[in-house]
């Protein structure tokens, strides 16, 4: 589960990192009483107005600008929320927003300029740890970072037996060039924040920038928070904190259903029961020179009902020119499923696009005359093969 900036912050603070404070606000007028509890709180004159969209590079497509009074703030709040935000992690059509996070200005000016840092604590599934990222270079996005100057990339391995130990931090402060009062703050601010990213069970946090301020305060001015699913059950807080509107409706719809639903970009919907078949399908799919529209695990039960939801899915995805259903008939008889892809076929009217169906496993046989036998535009086979050669005669 993917969470906005301001609650990612939220938990942040309350593992104690030090954050630029805000406000949510979903209305002008709602932001400029946030502004002026600001001032009266940390002092700031000037604020920032932050659109809350589950994507990055909001500052490049304008959804982060600088109010220096507080007709600025009605007046960029206004043009903020409602806007559809394109960044370069968004989609075309951009993202609309829906609140903004009305901030105190933290690029004071001071002695020294303020610096930015790069941070991210995640999981390194190919060593099996978790790992800090690091880089002096903040504020710009890290694949930039890592494709120019990827020697300016830091990482820090944790030890799951050990945790990370003081050394580690000191180490990442060290290497970030800072001494004295700013040295200590950033030992500080590394403990906390993966503190946060260790009790809170997510799978990542990125704190691109880490501000250096001018009086040597280092804060989280970003923070991009990913919560693990699996884990979501020990953390009923964190639950509630799901914005539905920035997750994608057909997927969604899908958890409605029970079904294990991921939008993909290809042209060749698939319906799978099992997440190993299914990836295997996948496979085949871009073998036979199609690409997956989808991934969609229907689990084990493949009854009329669920077949029927699942077609209904895949074919809201207009990219869709051909449906791959590829069952195993193990737990659930292939005679069954084969007979629920006909009362699902026929409940639904047409369907536009050539269905190709693999059943293999029990009574594979009577299913494919269910299915030959239907007077239906369904293609059966029972081999993998015949399957993918099928997918390849009709997309070409
Ligand atoms: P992103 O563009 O989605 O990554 O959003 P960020 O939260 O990282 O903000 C984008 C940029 O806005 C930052 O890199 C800063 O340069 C700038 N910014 C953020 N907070 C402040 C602030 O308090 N004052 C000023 N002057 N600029 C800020
Ligand atoms: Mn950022």
């Amino acid at each position: 589960m993917n969470l906005h900036e301001y609650q990612g912050k939220e938990i942040l603070s309350s593992f104690g990192v030090d954050i630029q404070r805000g406000i949510v606000a979903e209305t002008p007028a709602e932001a400029v009483a946030a502004a002026k509890k600001l001032t009266e709180e940390t002092g700031t004159g000037w604020h920032v107005i932050k659109a809350q969209v589950h994507a990055g590079g909001r500052g490049k497509g304008g959804g982060v600008k600088l109010a220096k009074n507080l007709e600025q703030v009605e007046q960029l709040a206004s043009q903020i929320i409602g806007m559809n935000l394109i960044t370069p992690q968004t989609s075309a059509e951009g993202k609309k927003v829906h609140q903004v996070l009305v901030t105190e200005d933290v690029y004071y000016p001071g002695a020294s300029e303020p610096e930015e840092y790069y941070m991210s604590v995640l999981l390194n599934r190919s060593i099996g740890r978790n790992m800090i990222m690091y880089s002096t270079e903040g504020g710009m996005d890290i694949e930039t970072v890592a494709e120019k100057t990827p020697h300016l990339i830091f990482t820090e391995e944790i030890d799951p037996a050990v945790g990370l130990q003081a050394f580690q931090a000191r180490k990442i402060a060290f290497n970030l060039g800072l001494s004295g009062q700013a040295f200590k703050q950033m030992t500080k601010f590394v403990t906390a924040l993966y503190t946060a990213y260790s009790k809170s069970d997510a799978s990542l946090f990125e704190i691109n920038p880490v501000l250096k301020t001018s009086d040597d305060r280092v804060i989280a001015v970003d923070a991009k928070v990913t919560i693990d699913d699996n884990a979501l059950y020990r953390h009923k807080d964190y639950e509630v904190m799901r914005d539905l509107r920035e997750e994608n409706a057909v997927e969604v719809e899908a958890k409605e259903s029970g079904l294990n639903y991921v939008d993909l970009d290809g042209n060749v919907g698939c319906m799978v029961n099992g997440a190993g078949l299914a990836m295997a399908t996948m496979d085949l799919i871009k073998q036979a020179g199609g690409e997956p529209a989808n991934f969609l695990d229907v689990g084990g039960t493949a009854d009329a009902e669920r077949v029927e939801s699942a077609f209904k899915l895949i074919l809201k995805d207009p990219n869709v020119k051909a449906i791959l259903v590829n069952i195993f008939g193990g737990i659930v008889r292939c005679d069954r499923v084969a007979q629920g892809i006909v009362d699902a076929y026929n409940n639904m009217g047409t369907i536009h696009v050539p269905i190709i169906v693999r059943l293999q496993g029990t009574n594979a046989d009577i299913a494919k005359e269910i299915i030959d036998n239907s007077g239906l535009d369904v293609y059966s086979a029972i081999e993998f093969q015949e399957a993918a050669d099928k997918v390849q005669a009709v997309l070409s």
